[in-house]
């Protein structure tokens, strides 16, 4: 079996660090510029500059039997001149609606699905009519090419709003309203071709400056009721879109209201925050807390092979090392597990994590209590 992945990151990396015990073979198209120190030995590389055409495209890539990717920043004309040869999973029209935040909450919200109440804006006045209808606070966000909290501006006051550069406001960008949540939790689901689904249970994000920063799964007083509700949405998105790969759905948890609804009904309810086609950061703790890990189950999916147990065996945390070189960061616990990721360490850089499994939620608190410690020593 041969797998082409679109990117060299390090979700390039633990794909084809999955793949490998499975017998899959990798190769890796990037463009000029890209660092390849995540995959370095782990499969040839191709450049898409130097092949124009698409079917020398796929011959230089080893006549794959399907090609994926590992971002949402690709070129997806290429990709779809790239379908006349093999399967590219996930479609690259999935790719398009998920990498323009309008054209994603539109979608999602056309599949009945509830995301934050929100404006396209493009000048000034587009924001301040936006801010009229949404209200404080609210965040702007580009509708491409931002990503952990960049391109982003939160909006408090209507001084915040008159001081908003007058290049960011001709932006095409959301105004969001902001959502007053308890908790952040994504789900990680997985569709293969023949329509076969699963879902890990959800876990629980913390963020960092609009960065990931740990994960707790499955999420600390998860009910079936939540996890039923993150799955029905799962299912709605997957089928819509007959979506065959990971995909991962972050969520706000809402006190019992939904976007539409005055009154809370005095249940928990989920919110889209973001939609990733791809395998996702919020899901790196399956590589110890289950069977199959979302890297694996990804594989499976996109090569025909049926799909794992998506099961927690334990719970489970991880914590993202970002920023800080991985060489003297020492493992807490003798249950832990440490990623590099290869990469040359710049600030905030997410350069690798660990993750953790523990016999309690305090046990894991204790442990994620530790690691942050010794991890970022300064807070
Ligand atoms: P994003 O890049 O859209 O995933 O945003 C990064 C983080 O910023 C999210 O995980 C939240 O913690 C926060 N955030 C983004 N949008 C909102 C919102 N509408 N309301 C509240 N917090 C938000």
């Amino acid at each position: 079996m041969k797998v082409a992945v679109v990117g060299s990151g390090q979700l390039a990396r633990m794909m084809a660090l999955s793949g490998w015990p499975m017998g899959i073979e990798f190769r890796y198209l990037v463009q000029q510029g890209d660092s390849l120190d995540p995959i370095q030995s782990l499969g040839e590389v191709v450049y898409d500059e130097d092949y124009p055409d698409a079917e020398a495209l796929y011959r230089a890539l080893g006549e794959p039997d399907v090609i994926t990717v590992e971002k949402e920043a690709v070129d997806t004309e290429r990709l779809k001149a790239l379908q006349a040869f093999c399967p590219v999973y996930p479609d690259p029209k999935m790719l398009e609606t998920c990498r323009h935040r309008g054209l994603e909450k539109s979608w999602i919200n056309e599949q009945g699905v509830d995301v934050a109440p929100y404006r396209r804006t493009g000048s000034r006045q587009d924001i301040l009519e936006a801010l009229e209808v949404i209200g404080y606070p609210a965040i702007l966000k580009t509708c491409t090419g931002g990503y952990d909290g960049y391109g982003q501006w939160r909006i408090k006051t209507a001084e915040d709003a008159a001081a908003l550069d007058e290049d960011v406001c001709r932006l095409d960008c959301v105004l969001e309203g902001f959502v007053d949540f308890k908790r952040e939790v994504s789900l990680i689901a997985v569709r293969n071709a023949k329509g076969d689904v699963r879902f890990y249970p959800l876990a629980e994000n913390l963020h960092r400056s609009g960065t990931l920063l740990t994960s707790k799964a499955p999420a600390p007083n998860l009910t079936p009721e939540l996890q039923q509700q993150a799955e029905e949405i799962g299912n709605k998105l997957l089928t819509a879109s007959n979506y065959v790969g990971v995909l991962a759905i972050e969520f706000f948890v809402t006190e019992g209201k939904g976007v539409n609804e005055e009154a809370s009904n005095g249940q928990d309810h989920l919110v889209v925050n973001e939609m990733a086609p791809r395998v996702h950061n919020s899901g790196h703790w399956t590589q110890l807390g289950c069977i199959s890990s979302q890297f694996n189950n990804h594989l499976r999916a996109i090569t025909g092979l049926p799909i794992g147990n998506t099961q927690a065996l334990k719970i489970s945390g991880m914590v993202n090392l970002l920023g800080v070189d991985i060489q003297p960061t020492v493992l807490v616990d003798s249950e832990q597990q440490l990623h590099g990721y290869g990469k040359s360490l710049r600030p905030g850089r997410k350069m690798g994590h660990i993750n953790l499994v523990a016999d309690s939620y305090e046990a894991l608190d204790e442990q994620l209590k530790a690691t942050l410690a010794k991890v970022y020593p300064q807070g």
